[in-house]
């Protein structure tokens, strides 16, 4: 294991054991497990690397994600979806524990999402239920059934089973640190509905 993943998961505990609303939805989990774990990159790692917002960020856990970067297992979630390369290429997302991460566990995933200003992740639903923790830049969060909000380095979003969300960035960026309880085995789908939000 790279230092770079020592210290990210030393991060992790801390901000499930000091952050109200995380240490509420799941606990650090005491299950485990290291598993092989190879750097994989694509066009959408570079987004972390390269943004200015996410460069020079004091927030410990979003360090840590971003010193993990260039060591880390990068997904393209997408990528057998009509969505499109632009998405693709732009939306980051890599897993600390959980599917492809350095760990696994029975109780939860947590992996950091990254966005660039100016881009729109569609409605998605998936059986996990999921909180959002905003590390770094700011973000429009929209949730089936509830209003729409603009969260900032610190806030917090839960989204319930199968509950449709998506999101949108502006001027900034966002990078957000992803924990799933329940379902874990699931992949998000792209959420069909009639009309969708302004992009
Ligand atoms: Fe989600």
């Amino acid at each position: 294991m790279t230092p770079s993943f020592k210290a990210l998961l030393s991060e992790i505990r801390t901000a499930h054991a000091t952050h109200p609303k995380l240490a509420a939805f799941v606990r650090f989990p005491d299950d485990l497990v290291t598993q092989t774990h190879t750097p994989r990159h694509f066009s959408c790692s570079d987004v972390m690397r390269d943004d200015p917002v996410f460069q020079s960020s004091m927030h410990p856990l979003s360090r840590a994600f971003y010193d993990a970067g260039p060591d880390a297992h990068w997904r393209e979630t997408y990528a057998n979806t009509n969505i499109g390369s632009d998405f693709l290429d732009r939306f980051g997302c890599y897993c600390a524990i959980g599917e492809g991460g350095q760990w696994t566990s029975k109780k939860m995933a947590g992996f950091v999402v990254t966005m660039p200003p100016g881009l729109y992740y569609p409605w998605h639903h998936h059986p996990a239920e999921e909180m959002y923790l905003v590390l770094a830049g700011e973000a429009v969060f929209h949730r089936d059934g509830a209003a729409a909000e603009n969260l900032c380095e610190g806030e917090a979003v839960f989204h319930s089973s199968n509950q449709p969300h998506a999101m949108q960035t502006f001027d900034h960026p966002v990078m957000a640190y992803v924990t799933w309880r329940n379902h874990l085995g699931i992949r998000p789908v792209l959420t069909e509905r009639g009309g969708d939000i302004a992009s």
